[in-house]
């Protein structure tokens, strides 16, 4: 590779030259090389080039002092247009002229910008709903699913046109998908370019339809999907499958398939994050004699141990079996509330036994100062 030029030099400025001097110098240089005004010149879109790296690098107050104590080296060494200097065509555009520069359409075609050019088309994305119980969620699950979506029509590939015949290239654009105009400019005449309305910038155009699809080249179709549900998923999280949307018409890649997550409510197991929250009523006899008693969670039934002398209030921390955490490695716990239950009706005899442990002195409460109230209980679980 020949020895690179000096960019102060490539763009016929002082090395003090202030950051207006090089964008008028840029501005002059670029519009006389650039390739809509030298259509098939190699040696001007080599010029252009050069011009253009010169000036992403002396633009950049960093690169330039890096350049300016460095040489190329400092900016990257002497890989070509585009390389390890990092200059970018978009930002220099972008920079110098604007959006609606008639330079802003030259890279359309080639991955410049997004915003010009025919490119490939992307089909709509589809949304759908998926509600899912505590349990599908505790566990992650896979889901099979029916979707309408648009797919390729495969009586004519997906082209539109009826079988056995191609497209015609588009006689407004050539094929070429863009319209071509000219325009004054405040810096003089320039070419633009746009898609091409005859045929929406595809370039070609059915001549006689498919039967099936009607020249859409498309057709709709439900699909059976399988789907994967991580572990640990809430209410309202959305999930996508690349490519499972709605396929353009005659060709292109299709969008996306956005799934929302809906979560049915359990009817024991509240869920708060990745805890799991879960009301145990006990009867005075249990809660003063002590049981082992069968609970629900996420992963099955659980037997658990109701202590002699549980106060109502008392949380018992079932460590590990709530959620797992989405993105981590964490699982949340599963918290259970003791609460006394109070019997509304009762039958004569079981008052007579009632009456008769009512001033037992066991069954006076004590004032206990290390009892604190339910709410800082709640309070420590939480913090
Ligand atoms: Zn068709
Ligand atoms: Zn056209």
């Amino acid at each position: 590779m020949a020895q690179k030029k000096d960019y102060y030099e490539v763009l016929g400025v002082a090395k003090n030259a202030s950051e207006d001097d090089l964008k008028k110098a840029y501005r002059k240089l670029a519009i006389q090389y650039h390739p809509d005004k030298n259509p098939g010149d190699k040696a001007a879109e080599e010029k252009f080039k050069e011009i253009a790296e010169a000036y992403g690098i002396l633009s950049d107050a960093e690169k330039r002092q890096r350049y300016d104590q460095f040489g190329h080296q400092g900016v990257g060494g002497a890989g070509g247009f585009g390389g390890g200097a990092g200059v970018n065509m978009e930002d220099i555009f972008g920079s110098v002229f604007g959006d609606d520069s008639p330079f802003s359409s030259f890279f359309g075609g080639g991955g410049g910008r997004r915003s010009s050019g025919p490119s490939v088309r992307k089909g709509s994305d589809l949304r759908i709903k998926l509600k899912l119980d505590l349990e599908e969620i505790a566990n992650g699950v896979e889901k099979k699913i029916k979707v309408k979506r648009y797919v390729s029509c495969n009586t004519c590939s997906g082209n539109g046109s009826k079988h056995g015949t191609s497209l015609k290239t588009c006689a407004t654009c050539n094929g070429q998908g863009q319209v071509r105009k000219v325009v004054n400019t405040m810096l003089g005449q320039m070419v633009s370019t746009s898609p091409c309305p005859t045929c929406q910038g595809e370039g070609k155009v059915v001549t006689e339809r498919c039967d099936v699809c009607f020249g859409e080249g498309r057709q709709l179709n439900e699909d059976l999907l399988s789907i994967k549900i991580p572990a640990g998923v809430a209410e309202g999280m959305q999930l996508s499958m690349t490519g499972k949307g709605n396929v353009p018409t005659r060709g292109g890649i299709a969008g996306d398939l956005l799934i929302v997550i809906e979560e049915e409510e359990h009817p024991e197991l509240k869920r708060d994050g990745s805890n799991i929250i879960y009301e145990l009523r006990m009867n005075f006899a249990d809660a003063a004699l002590g049981k082992d008693v069968e609970i629900p969670t996420v992963g099955g039934k659980v037997k658990i141990n109701i202590k002699a002398g549980t106060q109502s209030g008392e949380i018992l921390r079932l460590k590990g079996k709530g959620l797992k955490e989405l993105n981590s490695y964490g699982v949340g716990d599963q918290l259970v509330h003791l609460s006394l239950f109070t019997p509304t009706s009762i039958t004569s005899e079981e008052r007579a036994i009632l009456e008769k442990l009512r001033n037992s002195p066991n069954f006076q409460p004590k004032a206990d100062k290390n009892d604190r109230s339910i709410f800082d209980k709640m309070k420590d679980f939480f913090h």
